[in-house]
């Protein structure tokens, strides 16, 4: 069967993505809607739970186009995911919209190491043209199925520094920042809520402050200091009931 996992983003443009994938004799394991501004945390959470579907041969997401929403939120959310799965299936990912060419960017730049090929496309390229691409992609991987793997129980490094986002929680592993060249887990906080205490990132804002929603839970520090340093940012985003769901899948 060709199922593959489908992720929107607005009613409209998700319905004439479905037609083109549709048109190609995919047939959808899900129906999945990122829109109204999600933060990427949001986004990441639906990467997950798509990612929960064993029979999938890709991952199509392709909403209207012309979103008003900043798309390289979408961008960073997927990129974890999709690291956090070893996405071993082809993505085409359409996030056409504001910031699309950083989105775009964002995709190419930290998905190239994946085990999957996946492409980012923006406004200009069609739902029709996106779903062709992923047809071939699918044609020219040799996996097959997606591979649905189990939920891993989160182990922090002992004495981390941590606080706690509006959804979940940020870990710095300060060991490894006495290492960092650029400390540019700053710059990259938009929200500013990142200084440095002795070479060290602190929260310049209370704890009770990021918990409220003072951290964005944008994943730019994450992202950054991952693929730019040490790898000392880790934000735990948990989703209730997805290890349970998983060890059943896994079981199968
Ligand atoms: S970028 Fe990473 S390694 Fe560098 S200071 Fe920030 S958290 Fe530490
Ligand atoms: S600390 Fe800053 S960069 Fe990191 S997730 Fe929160 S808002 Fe984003």
């Amino acid at each position: 069967e060709k199922y593959i996992g489908f992720h929107g983003a607005g009613g409209g443009g998700s319905m004439m993505s479905m037609d083109a994938v549709l048109k190609r004799g995919f047939k959808l394991a899900n129906y999945c809607d990122t829109s109204g501004n999600p933060s990427a945390s949001k986004v990441y959470r639906a990467s997950k739970i798509i990612l929960s579907q064993p029979d999938i041969r890709g991952y199509f997401a392709s909403g209207s186009g012309v979103a008003s929403q900043e798309q390289y939120h979408s961008a960073r959310g997927m990129v974890k995911a999709f690291h956090e799965e070893k996405l071993s299936i082809p993505g085409v990912i359409r996030l056409g919209g504001n910031f699309e060419e950083k989105a775009v960017e964002i995709l190419g730049n930290y998905l190239k190491d994946i085990p999957a090929k996946v492409e980012g496309y923006g406004r200009d390229d069609s739902p029709e043209f996106c779903a062709q691409r992923l047809e071939e992609l699918i044609k020219e991987n040799q996996s097959g199925y997606h591979e649905v793997k189990p939920v891993v129980d989160l182990v922090l490094p002992k004495n981390c520094y941590f606080f706690e986002t509006l959804t979940g929680k940020l870990s710095i592993d300060h060991r490894k920042c006495t290492d960092c060249g650029t400390k540019g887990c700053i710059e990259a906080c938009k929200a500013e809520i990142l200084k440095l205490e002795d070479g060290k990132p602190v929260l310049s804002v209370s704890k009770e402050e990021a918990k409220k929603g003072k951290c964005t839970e944008c994943l730019a520090c994450e992202i950054f200091c991952t693929f730019h340093e040490q790898d000392a940012i880790f934000i735990h985003l948990p989703i209730p009931g997805l290890k349970e769901y998983r060890q059943k899948i896994v079981k199968k």
